[in-house]
């Protein structure tokens, strides 16, 4: 066999699948179709790390949610991915809707968090002045947090390739085949074969469980719209406000982001095609009005960018993981894979079965900061001092330096195009959409 593991798909849930296994002593390969870690559903999310008080109790999702969130939250800090807990306040805006707290309370009880608990109007308008009128209360949820959806991927296929595993982007399993004692996987750059297969390969989970006769769940994709706007609203909002979820959907949201602005959505519609990330005049209408009845001001400022994920969901309502003989089918993490991922790596590490020990000397990580709470290099006078590129705007709306996109073009996973020098850098994703720094970033891109 060639190899130990092979994972397919590097989203944050294989990317994390990548990085536990990693610390063991097996040769691992995570190959992705993208051009780069992260580029699929992870890079188009929300970006909350949830406590998982709204799970459904006893779901796989519920436990995974709960542990990863306490992983995630530990790593973060370790290796700085960008994270603040501000909180969620999810709000009622009827006397109906503050009859379902109660309901709440008790999953969230149930799901083994007891911090939520109850404000009524007066306190809800003294944390959260800017929420427009008719608010009945709501339930604070103190440890949910923001983080940022692109380093943290990113930081666990960094760890992975840094601990010697095998990453090859731009190469999607094509084809696989059960073999004598694994599995032979077909790429456009020849066959591998490998005692162990996890699929993570998000919306095309299904196609893959497919191809080694699984039937057990399709994939729907469920298109979700997001607004961003400008970072001058982002004193307007100081908590995640949530919705009351009804039994369609989980509503609305108004965020703060890592990044310093303000996130609204997002939308859930089902559509046809696994790449249909397209967004919609209809879905961007409902959002305006949901921000405008939600936090009036925010109408006041320029929307800065949409954006458009697509939840991987099925017919069931609990994450699809199982294991056969050496093969891990992981599908249909819909909505919280983000907050899930390093619990489910956990899990698929325990369900491979492999008595193998724990590679010595693990490697120290450190990811570049793109969070707006924390310093960053053009803060720092000691930095530019010792090296004036910290001190050179090429991005002017992000502040990002000539420094940081060098360090990131020269990292131990480059970013080959704009996208993926934006997800390292926040190069290219402000105000201007790279009116300004566009053909800087070109550039730099080609002189590598
Ligand atoms: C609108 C929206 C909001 C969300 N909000 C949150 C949130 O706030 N918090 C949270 O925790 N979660 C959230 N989620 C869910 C979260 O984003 C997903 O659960 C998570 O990103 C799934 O990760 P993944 O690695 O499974 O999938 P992906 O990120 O899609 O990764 C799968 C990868 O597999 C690759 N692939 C596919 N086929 C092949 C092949 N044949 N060969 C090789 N590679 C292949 C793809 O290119 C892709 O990169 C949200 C999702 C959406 C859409």
């Amino acid at each position: 066999m060639d190899r130990d593991v092979v994972i397919v798909g590097a989203g944050v849930v294989g990317s994390a699948i990548a990085r536990e296994l990693a610390r063991f002593d097996l040769e691992v390969t995570l190959l992705e179709a993208a051009a780069d870690v992260g580029a699929g559903t992870s890079k188009a999310n929300t970006a909350l790390l949830h406590t998982g008080f709204d799970a459904k109790p006893g779901t796989l999702e519920a436990k995974l949610v709960r542990r990863g969130c306490e992983l995630l939250a530990e790593y973060a800090a370790r290796v700085g991915i960008p994270l603040e807990r501000t909180g969620a306040l999810l709000v009622a805006w009827d006397d109906e809707q503050r009859r379902e707290f109660e309901g709440i309370v008790e999953r969230s009880r149930a799901n083994g968090y007891d911090a939520i608990r109850e404000l009524d109007a007066d306190e809800l308008y003294r944390r959260e002045p800017g929420l427009g009128a008719g608010a009945r209360g709501a339930l604070e949820v103190p440890d949910e947090a923001i983080i940022c959806p692109f380093t943290t991927p990113l930081a666990f296929a960094t760890e992975a390739v840094l601990a010697g595993c095998d990453l090859r982007r731009a190469t999607p399993l094509t084809g696989v085949d059960r073999i004598e004692g694994g599995f032979r996987v077909d790429t456009p750059g020849g066959p591998i074969t490998t005692r162990r297969l996890v699929n993570a390969a998000g919306l095309r989970s299904d196609e893959i469980d497919r191809m080694l006769g699984g039937t057990a769940f399709t994939v729907t994709p469920r298109r979700g719209e997001l607004i961003v706007f400008d970072k001058l609203s982002r004193p307007l909002v100081k908590h995640i406000v949530l919705a009351v979820p009804t039994k369609v959907s989980k509503g609305v949201l108004v965020a703060p982001t890592v990044f310093g602005n303000v996130m609204v959505g997002p939308t859930a519609e089902d559509v046809e095609r696994k790449d249909d990330t397209s967004s919609t005049a209809q879905g961007l209408d409902h959002l305006r009005r949901e921000a405008g009845r939600i936090v009036p001001r925010l109408l006041d400022f320029d929307v800065t960018s949409v954006y458009v994920g697509l939840r991987a969901a099925t017919e069931h309502d609990d994450f699809q993981i199982r294991f056969e003989d050496g093969y891990a089918c992981v599908g249909g993490i819909r909505s919280t894979g983000l907050s899930a991922s390093m619990a489910i790596a956990e899990y698929v590490r325990d369900g491979l079965d492999l008595e193998v020990a724990p590679r010595a000397g693990a490697p120290e990580l450190r990811m570049p900061n793109l969070g707006e709470a924390f310093p960053r290099p053009y803060q720092s006078a000691e930095l530019i001092e010792r090296d004036p590129d910290y001190g050179r705007f090429v991005c002017f709306c992000e502040r990002v330096t000539k420094g940081e996109l060098r360090d990131a073009l020269a990292g131990p996973i480059p970013p080959v195009d704009l996208d993926g020098l934006r997800r390292r850098t926040r190069a290219h994703m402000g105000r201007c959409q790279g009116f300004w720094c566009g053909a800087e970033l070109a550039a730099m891109l080609a002189d590598v």
